[in-house]
């Protein structure tokens, strides 16, 4: 795109964060999702945010941060478990595309960690590569668990901390380029019921911009 700007990682947060505030009042604008933007984004694209999120079917991304065609570069696994193919797709999303800013998106009431805490609990686990997806999680309720934190919310916010985390630690284009301050990752709590998304943790974002976005 020609007119692309680079934002910075503080701008890309503000943005996201605007687009989640018109969702949440019920006031979205739907940007970018007509046929001029389709035709300008045509030649390339440009978004502005990575978002690695839960797959769960509520968490659809460019309805709840209220965005359009070329914004988000989107991938979603359940319960936002990280292998190689999510590695490789945000790397690319920062490293080629040139995103300022990844997020991981988790929400409450998610299937993924609550298999994973029964799996814990009770022993009990799943067939197949549901049970690859369950031990992905396990690390983070464990974690929790050995912290003291056994409330859902506590559960949700350890394993979302733990994905930022695995993502800074297992990338070091991403580590990279968040060291030097062209990238930066947050992880963000949604909340079902009102479509708030809530911020859990933030590595490269100047304080002043967690404070107006939090
Ligand atoms: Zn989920």
């Amino acid at each position: 795109m020609t007119d692309a700007v680079t934002l910075t990682p503080a701008e890309a947060y503000a943005l996201l964060l605007s687009g989640n505030r018109r969702f949440v009042a019920g006031e979205p604008q739907h940007p970018n999702q007509d046929s001029a933007r389709r035709a300008e984004t045509m030649p390339g694209q440009r978004p502005f945010a990575v978002l690695l999120g839960c797959s769960d079917s509520r968490l659809a991304a460019e309805i709840i941060f209220d965005r359009g065609l070329g914004d988000l570069f989107v991938v979603r696994t359940a319960g936002h478990v990280v292998g190689a193919e999510v590695l490789g797709s945000v790397e690319y999303a920062v490293s080629v595309l040139g995103c300022a800013l990844v997020v991981v998106l988790g929400h409450d009431s998610c299937g993924a960690v609550a298999a994973a805490r029964t799996a814990v609990a009770d022993g009990i686990t799943a067939t197949g590569y549901v049970r690859d997806i369950i031990e992905r999680v396990t690390p983070s309720v464990l974690a929790a668990r050995a912290a003291g934190l056994d409330q859902d919310d506590d559960m949700i916010a350890e394993h979302i901390r733990h994905t930022v985390d695995l993502l800074l630690d297992r990338s070091r284009v991403l580590a990279e380029e968040t060291a030097e301050g062209r990238a930066a990752v947050v992880g963000l709590s949604y909340r079902l019921a009102d479509g708030s998304a809530r911020l859990v943790t933030a590595r490269g974002l100047p304080g002043e911009t967690i404070d107006l976005g939090a």
